[in-house]
C-alpha cells in the first residue's frame, strides 16, 4: 500500500521544505518536490499549509499500568501521546510491581507493544522497588528490553549507591536517567521556597534539594563514564553545572519540561493544584536560565513528564494534592505558541529538541527523523489556525493540567506510526 502525503511543509534532513512524502506500507520511501511521484498511489493525505514533522519523541511519561490504572493505562497513555504528535515515548518504571527484574521488564515490553498505539520504550528501575540500595541486574534488564534505567519519582539518596549504579549501568551500556532530589533538603516543602511561598504561607523546599544532588552526580558520572541523563532539570544552578560538566567532557545529557519553560512559582495561587508538580515550578531567574540553556545547547531535549492523576488526587489544597500534571497532549502546541512564535527559539530547534535529539541520544531505534528508509512515524500539525485546548479532547484519563483553556497554534491534525494513522483530528 502506497500513501502520499501531499504539499506539506516537511521537516527533513535539517530543513523545512514544501514536499510530497511517499510511504510504502510501514516505511518512508521517498521525499520530493510536489508532484514528483509518478508511481501508483492508494491513499492521499493533503498537508497543504500544514507542518509535516518527524513523529515526536518523549523520553519521560508515566502510564500507571500496572498499579494505578484509574489514573492511566498503557493504552490511554499511548492515545494521549498520539494526540500530541508523539510516536515514541519512554515509560517510567514507578509501577506496581515495578519493572526491576528481567522477567518484569520483559512483561512490560510485551504489554507496551500489544497495548500501545505508539512505540513505548521501557525504563527499568535502578534499585529494587525504586527504593533502598539493592541494585537491579543491569545486564539482565537490558537483555530483557529496557532502554535505560531510572528511579524517577525519587532521587537515589546515597552517593555510594549512585556510584555503584553508574558503574553497573555503564558496564551494561544503559543510560541512567536521574530524578535528582535530596530528601534531607526538602524540609516538608510543597513548592519552591521563595517570596511566593512565604506570601501564600505554604511550606517551601529550597531549590538546592535538586542542585546539590546534581553536583554529586556529575562528579560520579565523570569518574564512572556512564551516560548520565538528568530528568526535568529545573534550577539555574543545575544548568550552570551541566554547562561546566559538558565543557569538562562528562557524558551528561538533560531534559526540561514544557511547564518549567512556560510557568514560574508566581503562577501559583495556592489553590489550583494543577500547578503542583515535582520538581516544583521555580523562580523567574530559573526559568530564564532554562531558556538560555535551550538556546545554547546545554539542554539536550524536551520531555513532558506526563503524569496523569484522578480529580480526587488533586484537591484544592497544596499540602494534600499529588505531584504532577499531564503533558503529552499540550506540549507541542504550547511550546510552538509560546517559544517559537515570539522568536525565542526556531521551529527547527523545537522539532530537534522533541524528536531527533532524544531519539539519537537514547539510541531509540530509528525514531526522530523523517527520511527515506526510516519508519513512517510522523505528525502533521496546523500552525495557521489557532484552537482552544479543551479537556473534552483529552485522550488521557488525566485532565490535570494548567494549560486547559489556552488558545494555541500547533494543533495535531494527524499522527502516523509505522504507516498507520493512530490519531486524526475531527474536522468541522
Ligand atoms: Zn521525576
Amino acid at each position: 500500500m502506497t500513501t502520499l502525503i501531499q504539499n506539506g511543509q516537511v521537516y527533513t534532513n535539517g530543513q523545512l521544505i514544501v514536499a510530497d512524502v511517499v510511504i510504502d506500507n510501514d516505511r518512508i520511501t521517498a521525499i520530493g518536490e510536489p508532484g514528483f511521484w509518478q508511481g501508483s498511489i492508494d491513499q492521499r493525505i493533503d498537508a497543504t499549509n500544514k507542518l509535516v514533522s518527524p513523529g515526536l519523541v518523549d523520553v519521560h511519561v508515566h502510564y500507571r499500568d500496572p498499579g494505578e490504572t484509574q489514573k492511566e493505562t498503557i493504552h490511554t497513555g499511548s492515545l494521549a501521546a498520539a494526540h500530541g504528535g508523539f510516536t515514541t515515548v519512554g515509560a517510567m518504571p514507578n509501577l506496581d510491581p515495578a519493572p526491576d527484574t528481567p522477567a518484569r521488564v520483559a512483561e512490560m515490553v510485551r504489554r507496551n507493544q500489544q497495548e500501545g498505539v505508539v512505540h513505548i520504550a521501557q525504563f527499568a528501575t535502578i534499585t529494587t522497588g525504586r527504593q533502598g540500595d539493592q541494585l537491579v541486574d543491569f545486564a539482565g534488564v537490558k537483555k530483557a528490553g529496557a532502554f535505560a534505567v531510572s528511579n524517577d519519582g525519587s532521587g537515589v539518596q546515597t552517593a555510594g549507591t549512585m556510584y555503584q549504579a553508574m558503574k553497573g549501568a555503564a558496564a551494561a551500556g544503559l543510560p541512567l536517567a536521574a530524578h535528582v532530589e535530596d530528601n534531607s533538603l526538602l524540609f516538608g516543602g510543597v513548592m519552591t521556597a521563595s517570596d511566593r511561598s512565604r506570601q501564600l504561607g505554604l511550606p517551601g523546599a529550597p531549590s538546592v534539594s535538586e542542585s546539590a544532588q546534581v553536583a554529586r552526580d556529575l562528579v560520579l558520572a565523570k569518574t564512572t563514564g556512564v551516560h548520565y541523563h538528568i530528568c526535568h532539570v529545573s534550577t539555574k544552578e543545575s544548568i550552570a553545572m551541566v554547562r561546566f560538566a559538558k565543557q569538562q567532557g562528562v557524558n551528561v545529557t538533560c531534559e526540561v519540561t514544557p511547564h518549567h519553560l512556560l510557568l514560574t512559582v508566581d503562577d501559583i495561587d495556592g489553590h489550583d493544584t494543577n500547578y503542583k508538580m515535582n520538581p516544583p515550578l521555580r523562580t523567574k531567574a530559573d526559568q530564564q536560565a532554562l531558556i538560555a540553556g535551550l538556546q545554547d545547547g546545554t539542554i539536550d531535549m524536551i520531555a513532558t513528564d506526563h503524569a496523569p492523576h484522578t480529580v480526587a488526587d488533586k484537591p484544592a489544597d497544596f499540602t494534600q494534592a499529588a505531584n504532577g500534571i499531564t503533558g503529552s497532549e499540550t506540549a507541542f502546541a504550547e511550546l510552538y505558541t509560546n517559544l517559537v512564535k515570539p522568536g525565542t527559539i526556531s521551529l527547527t530547534k523545537l522539532l530537534d529538541l522533541m524528536s531527533a535529539k532524544p531519539a539519537d541520544l537514547f539510541n531509540l531505534n530509528q525514531a526522530g527523523h523523517l527520511e527515506p528508509g526510516r519508519p513512517a512515524d510522523l505528525a502533521i500539525f496546523d500552525l495557521q489556525q489557532s484552537t482552544r485546548i479543551q479537556a473534552a479532547d483529552y485522550q488521557s484519563k488525566g485532565i490535570n493540567t494548567p494549560f486547559t483553556g489556552d488558545q494555541v497554534y500547533g494543533d495535531t491534525v494527524l499522527t502516523m506510526v509505522d504507516g498507520h494513522v493512530v490519531y486524526q483530528r475531527k474536522e468541522g
